[in-house]
């Protein structure tokens, strides 16, 4: 039998597995339940997939994501893998013709949306003997969650019909309710929980209080146009806020768009391809987007408001960086959010819940020690090390004796009769003297201008942090009035001194001078660019997102290793058997013909070596060995010399024919970098070889 290991290099190119992940595996392989809990881009799918290979049948994958299975069925193709979706996007031919190929047991992997599975339960597993059930997103089964399916609910009865097959139920979700939950509704037989870290080291996490919203957008544009070919995400709280920043980028000509509830499924659906595709660079979005997104290489992702809780803003961030390299986040931090969150918190049933999982995000983002820390507290994990990727970590922040200041605002509170809103109390403390003031008689009270000498900015952090300490509530249901908790009134009376946190210094939005980046580009960010390039074209060539082809991961490792044959190449994290023959030449011919070593002086001394070989009559596959280089590269360099006019002919490799039929093929597919349009245009009769030699010979001729 073919070790899970095995099939983890052959069909994924992945050398070792991920924690966790060979557990499972076995787990499943022994026919026992699974419930794994692992964050956004910790490597769930090959959970399944692989025991999929193993197990004879076909593994049904239940996924509330219809958009998503597309890719998710062409991803597995691309890896030499037979997967197929079921669901009701697909006509009524479309779903006959799977379900024929799963009875002729074609299909190791089967795609289907709960309610397609609970309606065609007798003709899907007609079709196919099930070999395991993967239910992703199980969360959606939790009414306490935040994404709730009705349709996972009904799913109970699979178990106990299917009594001889694994179930797996997997999300991103871990919080202690929701897990109870997924087991008692799907049944699972006494399944063992993985629960994997959520620490995703590769994001980094800051936090930024109290920009105004016009310096918020400078700095969001700033921080755009200096990350030129990166994709990102910007969430907004509201619709109206997610066109007004797609407005302020697409001005200062940033590629961008946005999506959101209100607009049709096809512009949305339009919008999310486009972005799949680095067609668009950034998206101004509501929480709306994401959910059906596998992208890989998202860099960074801003939040423009605070998020409602942290499973929330943790989900969001995680959609950053899933293919392993670093990635930035942003949290924006308002009073005036808060005011508004607590507002839709502390309406309808689950008041309590929310207004307590707000406070919890308020809490992090108000935090002083490391953020990643609370993040994972939160999800039940105790990391003994601060981070070091935080902004916290990067800028320790240092701590004042502020009794008397928040004896000052204390004191205001109390004389105004804990009636009014942080933003009034502000205004007394400072010695506004505005008409309502006046009408209140707030002038006449002692602290009327107590806190003058402190900014209404500041003054507004520090009541953040005397909320945060436990010093104030706020009475939501009382115009988010003030009030004074009885540990404030120890500090009132005296009795307690009180430590606050110095403010960090809010940068105002400064005029950077543009650099151009292109011009500081490494050698191997170019070469990385190149390999996009081509990736692109077998994207679009395939109709495909271009992660399906490789990820940002492989292509920032190809650049940095420079693999130059097809065994090196191989060993490149993410390329499997499959796509080495389906990419493999493609990309070592852009690597060969781009890296630094190949360029400039170099560059002509290789050539120079491989004709001096030629020259002496040694044929290719010889001075491929002697040189230690592929077949290909030899055949690449043959075409250079001979474009460079120190080879005469080339007759001895391809006859007029072979150039004749490239031609034709060349004219139909038209201008790429790659070779394989004209190699299957052609089917697949004219090797690679002969192909690459015809077209320095098409192009001389061309002059
Ligand atoms: P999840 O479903 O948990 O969000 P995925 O299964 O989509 O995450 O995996 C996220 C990324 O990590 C994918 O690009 C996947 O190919 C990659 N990955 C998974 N397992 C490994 C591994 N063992 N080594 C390297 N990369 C991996
Ligand atoms: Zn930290």
């Amino acid at each position: 039998m073919v070790s899970p290991q095995q099939l983890l290099k052959k069909h994924f190119g992945y050398e070792t597995f991920r924690p966790q992940q060979e557990e499972i595996i076995e787990k499943i392989l022994s026919n026992a339940d699974a419930l794994v809990l692992m964050p956004t881009g910790g490597g769930k799918s090959l959970c399944f997939q692989i025991p999929a290979l193993i197990l004879p049948g076909t593994a049904i994958v239940i996924s509330p994501l219809i958009s998503l299975m597309k890719d998710q069925v062409d991803a597995l193709r691309s890896n030499g893998i037979n997967a197929g979706f079921y669901n009701s996007s697909q006509s009524f031919e479309e779903q006959q013709y799977i379900l024929d190929a799963c009875h002729r047991e074609e299909i190791k992997l089967l795609y289907i949306s709960p309610e397609k599975l609970l309606s065609d339960v007798e003709v899907i597993t007609k079709a196919c003997k099930p070999s395991l059930f993967a239910i992703d997103e199980a969360h959606c089964v939790s009414s306490w969650g935040h994404d709730f399916r009705p349709e996972y609910t009904q799913m109970g009865f699979l178990r106990e019909r299917f009594a001889q097959v694994p179930f797996v139920a997997l999300t991103a979700t871990a919080d202690k309710v929701t897990r109870r939950d997924i087991i008692k509704q799907l049944k699972l037989k006494s399944p063992q929980v993985f629960l994997a870290s959520f620490d995703r080291k590769n994001l980094s996490l800051d936090v930024r209080i109290g920009v105004k919203p016009k310096d918020k957008i400078v700095e969001m544009i700033d921080f755009v146009q200096e990350r030129e070919n990166q994709n990102g995400i910007i969430y907004c709280l509201s619709r109206k806020k997610c066109e007004e920043t797609f407005e302020a980028l697409k001005n200062a000509g940033v590629n961008a768009m946005f999506y959101h509830a209100g607009m049709s499924s096809e512009a949305r659906s339009s919008v999310q391809e486009r972005f799949i595709n680095d067609d668009l660079r950034v998206i101004c979005a509501t929480v709306a987007f994401g959910m059906g997104i596998d992208k890989s290489n998202v860099r960074w992702v801003i939040h423009y408001n605070l998020p409602k809780n942290i499973e929330g803003y943790y989900q969001e961030i995680g959609r950053a960086g899933r293919d392993g390299l670093p990635s930035e986040t942003i949290l924006y931090y308002n009073y005036a959010d808060l005011q508004i969150l607590n507002k839709f918190a502390s309406e309808g049933p689950m008041a309590e819940v929310n207004l307590e999982k707000l406070k919890r995000i308020q809490q992090y983002a108000e935090a002083d020690s490391c953020r990643r820390k609370i993040l994972l507290n939160y999800f039940s994990e105790n990391p003994d090390k601060d981070c070091g990727n935080c902004d916290v970590c990067k800028n320790p922040r240092r701590h004042f004796d502020g009794t008397i200041m928040v004896q000052k605002a204390l004191s205001a509170i109390v004389r105004m009769g804990e009636k009014d809103g942080a933003n009034m109390v502000i205004d007394v403390l400072r010695g506004s003297k505005r008409q309502e003031i006046i009408a209140a008689g707030y002038d006449k009270i002692k602290t009327h201008g107590a806190g003058a000498e402190v900014p209404a900015l500041d003054w507004q952090r520090y009541i953040m942090q005397m909320l945060n300490l436990g010093i104030v509530e706020m009475a939501y249901d009382e115009n988010f009035a003030l009030k004074i908790t009885p540990f404030g009134k120890e500090v009132l009376y005296n009795k307690r001194k009180i430590d606050l946190t110095v403010l960090q210094l809010i940068k105002p939005a400064e005029q950077k001078p543009k650099t151009k980046k292109a011009s500081t580009l490494s050698s191997d960010e170019e070469l990385f660019n190149h390999l996009r390039r081509i990736r692109k074209d077998f994207a679009v060539e395939e109709n495909v997102p271009a992660y399906v082809i490789f990820s940002d991961a492989t292509l920032d490792e190809m650049a940095k290793q420079k693999p130059m044959t097809e065994s090196d190449l191989l060993l490149v994290s993410g390329v499997g058997e499959h796509k080495l023959l389906k990419y493999g030449q493609a990309f070592l011919n852009t690597i060969i013909d781009f890296s630094p070593t190949n360029s400039n002086k170099n560059k002509g001394d290789t050539y120079l070596e491989t004709l001096h070989l030629f020259q002496q009559n040694i044929n290719i596959e010889e001075i491929a060995k002697q040189r230690n280089l592929a077949e290909t590269t030899i055949y690449s360099h043959i075409a250079q010399l001979y474009l460079f006019g120190k080879i005469d002919s080339l007759t001895n490799f391809v006859n007029e024919d072979d150039i004749v039929q490239v031609k034709e093929a060349f004219n139909v597919v038209g201008e790429s970098k790659a070779l394989k349009p004209i190699y299957e245009q052609l089917k697949e009769t004219v090797p690679y070889y002969k192909i690459r030699l015809a077209l320095a010979v098409l192009k001389k001729r061309e002059g």
